[in-house]
């Protein structure tokens, strides 16, 4: 019955300081986002002490009539919200809805083919230390040295050669669309199961503002706490059911126990939300940011700093700000950035020359900020700060620019009365 400020003030300071952070400074970070109180209030819920080993109908513990409603929810709700007949809401987080996928579809040794960590996939599209990197043959596809774009016909090319098992479309750090169509009549040609990981434009696909991958792939998997802005997590989707029994038993009980019960009603709560006029208006300003900003970052002045755009825009809710030509690395930048109060990550550029724990790149994302309530003239002058504080680089007036964040952050107060 005690608080935790009664309990343990040490975690609690962490977690006053922690929403102060959050109040204060301008979240960039492309895959972070505010969830909403209602989605703070499920997960900080007595839900967590249930457990619930099994499926709605089918659990292996007593007294789960109650968690049962909550987890068919959320399962109605993401097929309504992503148009699918089969979801699985029970993921602890993307890399377990990722590692139920391969448990599933392939067998270790198989070849999985999936786009280059360095050019902007996941760790666990086949990362040299990860389990997918452990367990099976890798062979990746990379961006156009010329473009910053994947080239399907190199795509093609790869897997014919190849002959991969599964074949993987998304990215943690790619700014365009991908073209899901012309992925799968190549997992067709070559016998290749499909599977999109649309973790980072779950959100806009939501929105209908991305195309959407469900009628291409053979099986798509997301995060929550994305675009989407739901609590942390991961999901499983496919068009049909066909796969059904076999995604279903790689969740339960090939790669988990227990689900988060807590963390399945707040992914509910996400998906109603995201059947809401709010969540689109968002997730359109989420877009809008990011071509201001890209705007921005094009123009002369910052061009003249020897700073570019991987593929020269975006399409989606982030930029890959490319900083091969420029003096400052992507530590620097990330650094001055976060002295400024906004906090964005470094992140390698393709063809990254500089090693990747200093990098060439800093990736921005405008979800966090569209949910904080910022529009077009916000994105503005968010996009002007980035820009004078990148092209002044060590030299920038830290104190007034700052200000200028500080002003922003004001007028756009984050969980109040929390
Ligand atoms: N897939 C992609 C494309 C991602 O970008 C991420 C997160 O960065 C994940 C999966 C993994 O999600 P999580 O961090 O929840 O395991």
């Amino acid at each position: 019955t005690s608080s935790i400020a009664e309990v343990d003030p040490e975690i609690a300071a962490v977690l006053d300081n922690e929403l102060q952070r959050q109040r204060d400074t301008l979240e960039m970070i492309a895959s972070e986002n505010f969830v909403p109180r209602a989605v703070l209030e499920a997960q900080g819920s007595v839900l967590t002490n249930k457990y619930a080993e099994g499926y709605p109908g089918r659990r292996y513990y007593g007294g789960c009539e109650h968690v049962d409603v909550a987890e068919n929810l959320a399962i109605e709700r993401a097929k309504a919200v992503f148009d699918c007949d089969y979801v699985n809401v029970q993921p602890h987080a993307g890399a377990q809805a990722n590692a139920a996928v391969y448990h599933a579809l392939v067998s270790p040794g198989d070849t999985i083919m999936g786009l280059e960590l360095a050019h902007g996939g996941h760790l666990t599209h086949g990362m040299k230390i990860n389990f997918s990197g452990k367990n099976y043959r890798v062979v990746s596809y990379g961006v156009q040295k010329e473009t910053g774009l994947i080239d399907m016909d190199e795509v093609r090319r790869i897997a014919l050669e190849e002959k991969p098992k599964l074949l993987i479309a998304g990215w943690s750090a790619y700014p365009r669309h991908l073209d899901f169509k012309a992925f799968r009549d190549i997992a067709d040609e070559v016998g290749a199961y499909l599977w999109v990981d649309m973790a980072h434009f779950a959100g806009l696909v939501a929105a209908g503002l991305h195309p959407s991958p469900l009628p291409h792939a053979h099986v798509v998997t997301t995060t929550i706490h994305k675009t989407i802005g739901g609590p942390r997590s991961g999901m499983i989707l496919a068009k049909t059911d066909e796969l059904a029994k076999k995604l279903n038993s790689a969740v339960f009980p090939g790669q988990q126990g227990g689900p988060l019960m807590h963390v399945i009603a707040a992914k509910a709560v996400a998906m109603k939300v995201a059947q809401s006029d709010e969540f689109r208006d968002r997730q359109a300003r989420t877009l809008e940011g990011a071509r201001i900003i890209a705007d921005r970052l094009l123009e002369k002045d910052v061009a003249d700093a020897g700073i570019a755009l991987v593929s020269g825009g975006t399409d989606v809710h982030l930029v890959l700000v490319d900083l091969r030509d420029c003096p400052l690395d992507g530590q620097v930048a990330e650094d001055l950035l976060h002295e400024v109060g906004i906090t964005v990550n470094r992140n390698a550029v393709p063809f990254d020359p500089r090693p990747p724990r200093v990098t060439s790149g800093l990736r921005i994302g405008t979800p966090a900020l569209a949910t904080r309530g910022f529009g077009a003239e916000e994105f503005r002058e968010v996009a002007d700060i980035i820009a004078e504080t990148l092209i002044s680089g060590r030299a920038a007036d830290i104190d007034s620019l700052r200000a200028r964040v500080k002003a922003l952050a004001d007028r756009f107060p984050l969980y109040e009365g929390l």
